[in-house]
C-alpha cells in the first residue's frame, strides 16, 4: 500500500503564534513556517521544548512570511542541527535579514536585564538563542519568485502565491504523494491601505487556513479615520500617545495614516511622531526596494518616511524621556511582549494625560492583551506598572483579514476540497470559523489539536 503523506500540526493549532507544520513522506519531511510562540507563559515554554524530530532530519523549511510567531524559531532550528535550505518569497528573505538577528538581540537583552535585575526564576537566566545564532542561520535563506515552482525535496513542488498581509506574505501551494495542500498563510484583508489583496486560492485536496480574526468582523473605517480623533485629543490636552506596533507591517500602516492626516490638515504638522525601532526603520527602507510589491507610490513611501523621526541608537531612544508631550511615539513589539516599547509603556502608562494606542491583534496572555482588557497594573521588567493612560484599539490597523473576508477567500477556490484544517487562531474564533465553513459553505473542516498528526 502506497504511504500517504502526513501532517503534524507542532504549532498554531489551538493558538495564534508558534506556526510549525512538519509534512512527511518516505523519510523526507519539511516544515511550513517555524515560529515561536508568545503569549501565555505556558505557550512561551513549548519554545524550550525539543522538537519531536530532530532539526537534522528536516530536509527544508518553507516560510510564508517574516513575522516572528512564523520564522522566529529558525536561529533554534539551525543552531540545532538543520542543514537545509529555507525556502521563502524574496521580500520575506529581506526581512529576516532584519528580524531574526534583532530578536535573537532581545532574548539576549531581556535574559541580561533579568539576571542584573534578579527577578528571574532561573539563575542565570539563558536567551533562547543569540543575535550571532540568528546572523548564522540566514545563509540558509533561498529566495524564490511568486507563482513560480520549485522542488523543496526531489518529487515535491511547492510553489507561492501573494497573500496582502504584510511585505513579502504568501500563501503557499505544496504538491506531495499526488495531493495538493494549501496553507493560506497569514491573509491580508482585500482593502488594505499598504498590502495588494490576497490573490484567489487554486485547486487544492487539503486546505489549512487561518483564523486569527474568525470571530470578528472589521469596521469598515480606514485607519486614518480611527486614528484622526485619537491623535487630535492626544494633541490637545498635551500627552504621550505610546502605540506598539508590529515592526513589520503595522508601523507602516500607522505612520502612513499620519502621513496622510498631517497632509489633510486633520492633525498639527508639528505633533512630533517618532518611530523608536530601528527594525521598523530598515522595514520603512524596504518598502522602497520592493515597489510593486505594495500598494504605495514612491512619494507615498517617502511620505511616510519623512513624517517621523527616526530613533536608531539606544541613546536616542533614552533622549525622548527628556522631552515634553505632545508627542507620539511608536516602538516595537506590537503585542508590548519585549523591545523598546516596554520602556516607554513603564514611564508614560501612569498618566492620565497619556494614551497606549494598541494597533493589531492582541494574543492573549501578552502584556497588550492585559491593556485591552483594560487592567489597572501590568508587569514590565519586574516591577508593577500603574495604567492610569487612556487606552485606545483601533481595529482598522489589523493586517488579517475578517471572518467574512476569509470565507469569501476560500469561496474563490474553483471546488470543494476534501478537508479544512482551521489554524493560527484562538480556540473561539478558529472554532467560529469552522462552523461557519462547514455551515455556510459546506465543506468539511476540523480544528486540529495541537501536536496531531493526520494523513494528507
Ligand atoms: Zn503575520
Amino acid at each position: 500500500m502506497p504511504m500517504s503523506a502526513t501532517i503534524t500540526f507542532l504549532g498554531g493549532a489551538d493558538t495564534v503564534t508558534g506556526s510549525k507544520y512538519l509534512i512527511e513522506h518516505q523519510h523526507h519531511r519539511l516544515l511550513v513556517d517555524c515560529g515561536l510562540f508568545q503569549g501565555y507563559k505556558q505557550l512561551r515554554l513549548r519554545n524550550w521544548a525539543p522538537l519531536p524530530v530532530a532539526p537534522s532530519q528536516i530536509d527544508a523549511v518553507l516560510l510564508t512570511h517574516a513575522h516572528l510567531d512564523h520564522s522566529g524559531y529558525i536561529p533554534l532550528l539551525v543552531h540545532e542541527g538543520f542543514k537545509g535550505r529555507i525556502h521563502a518569497t524574496r521580500g520575506t528573505s529581506d526581512l529576516c535579514k532584519i528580524l531574526l538577528p534583532d530578536s535573537g538581540h532581545i532574548q539576549e537583552e531581556d535574559a541580561a536585564f533579568a539576571n542584573r535585575h534578579g527577578f528571574s526564576r532561573h539563575a542565570p537566566a539563558l536567551p533562547l538563542y543569540t543575535k550571532q545564532h540568528a546572523l548564522d542561520s540566514l545563509s540558509h535563506l533561498h529566495p524564490q519568485d511568486l507563482h513560480t515552482w520549485f522542488e523543496p525535496i526531489r518529487g515535491w513542488k511547492a510553489r507561492f502565491q501573494r497573500a496582502g498581509h504584510i511585505l513579502g506574505a504568501a500563501s503557499l501551494l505544496l504538491e506531495v504523494a499526488g495531493r495538493r495542500i494549501l496553507f493560506s498563510g497569514d491573509l491580508g484583508r482585500p482593502d488594505d491601505a499598504l498590502m495588494h489583496p490576497p490573490e484567489a486560492p487554486p485547486q487544492a485536496d487539503t486546505v489549512l487556513v487561518e483564523s486569527t480574526y474568525g470571530n470578528r468582523q472589521h469596521p469598515a473605517k480606514p485607519c486614518f479615520a480611527e486614528l484622526g480623533p485619537l491623535l487630535q485629543k492626544l494633541a490637545k490636552r498635551g500627552g504621550v500617545a505610546v502605540v506598539p506596533v508590529f515592526a513589520v507591517g503595522r508601523a507602516q500602516a500607522v505612520l502612513h495614516a499620519i502621513a496622510q492626516l498631517k497632509a489633510a490638515g486633520e492633525l498639527p504638522r508639528g505633533l512630533p511622531i517618532f518611530l523608536d525601532s530601528p527594525m521598523a526603520i530598515h522595514t520603512t527602507a524596504l518598502f522602497e526596494k520592493h515597489m510593486g510589491q505594495h500598494r504605495l507610490s514612491l512619494a507615498e513611501v517617502q511620505a511616510m518616511d519623512r513624517v517621523a523621526t527616526m530613533l536608531q541608537t539606544p541613546e536616542q531612544s533614552k533622549s525622548l524621556a527628556t522631552r515634553h508631550g505632545p508627542m507620539v511615539i511608536l516602538a516595537a513589539s506590537g503585542m508590548a511582549t519585549g523591545g523598546r516599547v516596554l520602556h516607554h509603556l513603564a514611564r508614560y502608562a501612569g498618566d492620565h494625560r497619556n494614551m497606549v494606542i494598541l494597533t493589531g491583534f492582541q494574543a492573549p496572555g501578552t502584556r497588550g492583551a492585559s491593556l485591552a482588557a483594560g487592567q489597572s497594573q501590568i508587569r514590565i521588567h519586574g516591577q508593577e506598572v500603574a495604567v492610569r493612560a487612556e487606552i485606545a484599539q483601533i481595529a482598522s490597523a489589523s493586517a488579517h483579514a475578517d471572518s467574512d473576508q476569509v470565507l469569501s477567500w476560500l469561496q474563490g477556490m474553483p471546488g470543494a476540497p476534501d478537508q479544512v484544517y482551521v489554524v493560527h487562531g484562538e480556540r473561539e474564533a478558529s472554532d467560529r470559523l469552522r462552523q461557519r465553513i462547514e455551515h455556510d459553505i459546506q465543506w468539511r473542516a476540523v480544528v486540529p489539536e495541537h501536536g496531531a498528526t493526520w494523513p494528507l
